[in-house]
């Protein structure tokens, strides 16, 4: 096969509860556009059903004493304690099927990863994974299992050398952490600055401790940051640094929540960065396992998510959405009939503000970094 994408109508059926930004109904909605584009029926390319994790792989990284209470609260009803896990209130709400839930996008990480690894398609994609904050005892930022670094954890296993590329807007803090103290994986994490923005980590100062000294690697990027200095920063240090590191496979969390249109967030991406971006990932990854993220604005999310699988299968697709799939979905809010987003640029003092701030976030990591990453062997 030549690549392959891992879907499960279940995906969509969980609940945050109203008023809660995540809607699962944004990974239906994606599903439908790709589908309505005609990207689940290539040839060689297979949509895969995903399957719940076994409980060992969650294991790997979380605790035992955090998978009981999780598995605890899946009926719904909280538990007195839950809140020392990061659960049952604000951004991780308890509901029900929540254990079953985060066991299904898990597994459809890991069958991503099993197909990737034995090379059976060099490209895997899972939207509902990368839920990149979950904390080794506790839920955070919507995430409960951190399906990448549940990944990364069953590779490392296997003797790879894994990279980890995360363009959402938020710092991919519990990925960092994981992985924090090793050289084995290296992590690198473009996002909106700490400063303005959940989780408030991921500083360029924040580069690794002991053997994994220089192997954690963060670009914050200010408020009004657009698509040329997106595509910027990832060209000045990306490429690089993958090129010392040569891993054996790349995992990438492709979140959208960095797009201009995003409720939560204050970057001004459009999908002429991200695809941009998403196209110079496959280039450098020699085995490629994408995983999705945050997004809030639903219709943006299916955009982004259907542009990125018709890069990962080499499609051009025609610019208008297809009219059956406007007609199934009109009550969407797509605000144009377009899939792709006109060119948007910051001007004036602004921009150049935020340019010199980005300029000096690169030349900080060059020369405090970059010497850290040893060829590998
Ligand atoms: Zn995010």
């Amino acid at each position: 096969m030549k690549t392959s994408f891992i879907y499960s109508e279940d995906f969509a059926k969980n609940d945050y509860g109203a008023g809660h930004p995540l809607r699962s109904f944004r990974l239906k909605l994606t599903y439908e556009l790709m589908k309505a584009y005609g990207l689940l029926s290539l040839p060689d390319v297979p949509v895969i059903q995903a399957i719940p994790a076994e409980e060992k792989y969650l294991l790997l990284y979380h605790t035992r004493d955090y998978i009981d209470m999780l598995n605890g609260v899946n009926n719904g009803v909280e538990i007195p304690g839950e809140e020392n896990y990061g659960l049952g209130f604000g951004d991780n709400p308890v509901f029900e099927g929540v254990y079953e839930w985060s066991r299904l996008v898990t597994g459809a990480s890991l069958q991503a990863a099993e197909l990737v690894d034995s090379g059976a398609a060099p490209i895997s994609f899972n939207v509902s994974g990368g839920l990149h904050h979950a904390l080794a005892s506790k839920a955070s930022g919507f995430c409960y299992i951190n399906d990448p670094v549940i990944v990364i954890s069953s590779l490392l296993r296997k003797g790879k050398r894994v990279a980890y590329i995360d363009i959402d807007a938020h710092h991919g803090d519990g990925v960092q952490d994981a992985f924090y103290r090793t050289d084995k994986v290296l992590t690198i994490s473009l996002h909106e600055s700490g400063l303005y923005l959940f989780p408030g980590t991921g500083f360029e100062t924040e580069m690794g401790e002991g053997e994994g000294r220089g192997y954690s690697v963060n670009i914050p990027m200010p408020p009004s940051s657009d698509d040329e200095l997106f595509v910027y920063a990832f060209d000045e240090v990306v490429p690089s640094l993958l090129k010392k590191f040569k891993p054996n496979i790349v995992v990438s969390q492709l979140g959208v929540d960095s797009f201009i249109t995003d409720p939560l967030t204050h970057l001004k991406y459009t999908t002429n960065g991200f695809c941009e971006v998403v196209g110079k990932i496959k280039e450098l990854s020699p085995r490629w396992i994408a995983l999705g993220g945050g997004g809030y604005d639903v219709t943006n999310v299916a955009k982004a998510w259907t542009l990125a699988w018709a890069i990962m299968n080499e499609v051009d697709l025609p610019n208008a959405l297809p009219e059956a799939f406007l007609e199934q979905y009109p009550l969407e809010g797509f605000r144009s009939r377009k899939l792709r987003d006109k060119e948007y640029q910051e001007t004036g003092a602004q921009k150049k503000k935020v340019k010199a701030e980005v300029s000096r976030v690169i030349l900080w990591i060059k020369e405090n970094v970059f010497p850290l990453i040893s060829t590998s062997p």
